[in-house]
């Protein structure tokens, strides 16, 4: 053997054998399946030049078509090493090569068969439960019993400082090889979690509301009105974002696929392409960063806390009202934010044992005051801070939301209908097909961003369709 492959070691076990053995059953299967199509169609009759395209089988070719498809089938995929998912395409791709050259006579040797699906049974593998099972200093090596000190390809980092601190031990470690010829040692081990989670866990925090924003991509409080975290958003994403404004007014400028001044569509300039793909581009950028900076915080609300209550997203709000264009760049960030927590926290809260609820779409987290529990009409999204014409406070509107939202997970988790203060009911239920907009917000372009959660107008539970007001304008 020449080295050793060590994966990472974050909970839950295993789970980078998982995703690479995810990865290459998956892109199997796709393989199989337009082989077996293209096999059927010819078997029609269908000319060799109008088959179904044949997937292409190099490792750029895999990984292009995987990258494509992650987001859709593994949403969990940046939870793991790019490294895991590139190993199980490689040995893919090798597996294909080795069968199509032997099949063809290019190759020497025993005929080869077609790749098969790997699961556990096909692994050679050893597990080690004692003996000496060690991390090097140097975080390049392990010690391992009978196999002794072992050159690492990845760095044992992120374990090693967690045995140093002893916020970690080792119950055994996995030793396999992959149909590639590859060998890794998976260290299966009992993570304590962070003092900072103890000492929170401690104060009896386990139930927060979180609310997504603009300014800042998230910030979590809990129900007595303590702000636990604030994630801002990165320099690169503000710096995206200033970069998609300038562009939109740009497009806005060129000539579009529609004149406003005879009403007619019309053909677009070949500038105001350009712009719509640099548009299209920064926007795919800066969901990117945004994604990264909210994986991590993710993780932390799944592990540390037990009920998570977060806003739904209002999504047929979101295309009745025209989207991005109609509702203001900030509102469709802050929804876009929105959608990547709540999608990410659906997966984690299950891998950690904790509970996600879902205000309901009508319960209006940011116009309520934290304070007195009256309600403002509205709130524009320009407004950083929750003033109360009632008692008075003055609070950051996202730490207002995030301490409503809470109290709402708290009441839901107690089996309370109405919690203090509030309308409507935690947790998925009503679904109204349509949403009464603001009638300024639907007829200006409105790029002041004008909150475009609705009034609270119906009692939940009863489906209805609201008159969208607005609508027509
Ligand atoms: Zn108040």
């Amino acid at each position: 053997m020449g080295w050793v492959e060590v994966a990472r070691f974050e909970i839950p076990d295993g789970w980078v054998v998982q995703a690479y053995r995810f990865a290459r059953n998956h892109m199997l299967d796709l393989v199989k399946a337009v082989m077996d199509q293209r096999t059927a169609e010819r078997s029609y009759g269908i000319a060799e030049a109008e088959l179904t395209p044949a997937l292409g089988w190099s490792l750029p070719s895999l990984r292009k078509i995987w990258n494509q498809r992650k987001e859709a089938v593994a949403p969990w995929w940046g939870e793991n090493s790019k490294e895991a998912y590139n190993t199980g395409l490689d040995s893919l791709a090798r597996s294909l090569d080795a069968w199509s050259k032997s099949r063809t006579g290019r190759r020497a040797g025993r005929p080869v068969g077609f790749p098969r699906f790997h699961s556990r049974r096909h692994r050679a593998s050893v597990r080690f439960t004692t003996g000496t099972i060690r991390i090097e200093a140097d975080r390049h090596h392990v010690t391992l019993p009978r196999l002794g000190v072992i050159r690492t390809h990845e760095s044992t980092r992120k374990l090693a400082r967690r045995l140093e601190a002893g916020t970690a031990r080792i119950l055994s470690v996995t030793v396999s090889r992959d149909s590639a010829g590859r060998w890794h040692a998976s260290f299966q081990v009992v993570v304590q979690r962070a003092a900072g989670t103890l000492a929170v866990a401690s104060r009896g925090v386990s139930l927060v509301g979180v609310d997504a924003g603009v300014k800042d991509l998230l910030v979590v409080a809990s129900g007595d009105g303590n702000e636990l975290d604030r994630v801002t958003a990165p320099r690169s994403l503000k710096s995206a974002q200033s970069r998609l404004r300038q562009l939109q007014r740009k497009g806005a400028r060129q000539q579009g696929t529609y004149d406003p001044e005879t009403k007619r569509r019309q053909v677009p300039s070949n500038r105001w392409r350009r712009t719509q793909s640099r548009i299209g581009k920064t926007h795919a950028r800066a969901a990117n960063i945004r994604r990264d900076a909210l994986r991590k915080a993710t993780t932390a609300l799944a592990q540390q806390h037990q009920v998570i209550t977060v806003e739904t997203l209002n999504a047929a709000g979101m295309q009745s009202n025209g989207g991005a264009r109609k509702k203001g760049l900030n509102r469709a960030l802050a929804d876009a934010a929105l959608a990547d927590i709540r999608r990410m926290l659906a997966y984690k809260t299950r891998w950690y044992g904790s509970v996600l609820v879902e205000a309901d779409r009508w319960y209006p987290s940011s116009k309520l005051c934290s304070g007195c529990g009256s309600r403002k009409p509205r709130l524009l999204l320009s407004e950083r801070a929750y003033a109360c014409d009632t008692c008075g406070l003055i609070i950051d509107r996202d730490l207002n939301a995030a301490i409503n939202l809470a109290r709402l997970g708290q009441a839901h988790m107690l089996g309370e209908t109405r919690p203090a203060g509030s309308g409507p009911v935690a947790g998925r239920g009503a679904v109204q097909e349509t949403e009464p907009a603001p009638a300024s917000a639907a007829a200006a372009g409105d790029a002041a961003g004008r909150e475009a959660s609705t009034p609270h107008r119906q009692p939940l539970g009863k489906t209805g369709t609201a008159s969208p007001q607005g609508e027509a304008a």
